[in-house]
């Protein structure tokens, strides 16, 4: 695939939006790909994509379409959340390219492979990134928190040619071998310390007042990543997670967030998915299928999707 194929976003929210400002900044070809004609025309008549960074506000007017039209994609950034990744994929897979390459940006496991499993063929690289942005209006994206994106294909360890794009834009990024390590990780750290800030109302660091609970989880969480094949991402779990509970304290976790603000959460991604690895190598985790039970009810209490 040539170093000059054009980028198309799917998914024009918080992080897809920051990605697509950075990349049109740096003078490469980006595309939009929208749910509908009723989004692509909100859009048209916004007039672009707005970036605020540092308190400085940049629209861009990047062009949009559906995934009905258009010409073939070459590389593909899948930025909708986990719970509409795979059919989102599914609705433009006649226009991929045989030798396609698809990045999937979102957070938790189960997605990622979803979506590989949807296109036999073609690579998919799995990103997993601290980054954090907001949408505080329609086509207006906020970047709230410098990160970093790690990359990595577990099929194939060599980098693709156009990580150089990445470069370019400005995005902070690594390859990576151990990809699947990195998502473990987080998954570990989100599913420890997110639902808790549900269930007790909180910002991240009053979760110090429930250190208890917080140690119990980590304990079978380790179990669980050690048991998965995954010992390096089990390593000092828990500190990590005091460690980011500090280091987060003022933040309202994603998953709070969410549920405040009446969203669907990315729940069966991250505890479901924990709940179904333990299943499968037969350990029993009390405290996580405890914590999935009391979040989903939780999350009909608020008339949201449980799973
Ligand atoms: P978001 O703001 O909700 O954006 C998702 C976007 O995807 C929305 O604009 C949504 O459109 C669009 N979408 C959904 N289905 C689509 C379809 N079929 N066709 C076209 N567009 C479609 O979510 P986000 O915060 O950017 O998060 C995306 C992923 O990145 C999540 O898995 C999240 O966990 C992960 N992540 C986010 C951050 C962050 O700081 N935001 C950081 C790290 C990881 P509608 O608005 O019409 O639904």
């Amino acid at each position: 695939m040539s170093g000059q194929a054009v980028w198309h976003v799917l998914g024009a929210g918080s992080l897809g939006t920051l990605w697509t400002c950075r990349l049109r900044r740096a003078g490469l070809g980006v595309r939009l790909i929208l749910r509908g004609a009723e989004s692509l025309a909100s859009y048209e008549r916004e007039g672009g994509l707005t970036l605020t960074e540092r308190s400085l506000s940049q629209q861009w007017p990047v062009p949009a379409e559906t995934a009905e039209d258009g010409l073939p994609i070459e590389r593909l950034l899948v930025a909708c959340k986990a719970y509409d990744a795979r059919s989102a994929v599914l609705a433009l897979a006649h226009r991929l390219a045989p030798d396609a390459d698809v990045v999937v940006l979102q957070n938790g496991l189960g997605s990622q492979d979803e979506v590989a499993s949807s296109l036999p063929g073609r690579r998919c690289i799995y990103a997993s990134s601290t980054e954090g942005a907001f949408r505080p209006q329609p086509w207006h994206s906020e970047f709230a928190g410098q990160g970093h994106t790690w990359l990595g294909d577990p099929a194939n360890p060599v980098p693709p040619p156009w990580l150089a794009d990445l470069g370019r834009a400005g995005i902070p990024h690594q390859w990576t071998p151990d990809i699947l390590g990195r998502l473990w990780r987080k998954l570990a750290l989100n599913c420890a310390i997110n639902p808790l800030t549900v269930l007790h109302d909180c910002r991240n660091g009053e979760l110090t007042q429930h250190v208890c609970e917080v140690a119990g989880l980590c304990a079978e969480l380790t179990e669980l990543l050690e048991c998965c094949g995954q010992p390096e991402a089990a390593s000092e779990l828990y500190s990590e997670v005091l460690r980011v509970i500090q280091a987060t304290a003022r933040n309202y976790s994603s998953m709070h967030q969410d549920v405040s603000h009446g969203r669907r959460t990315e729940i069966h991604y991250l505890l479901g998915y924990a709940c179904a690895a333990a299943a499968r190598h037969g350990l029993h985790l009390p405290h996580v299928l405890h914590l999935r039970e009391r979040l989903a009810e939780k999350l009909r209490a608020c008339g949201l999707p449980s799973d």
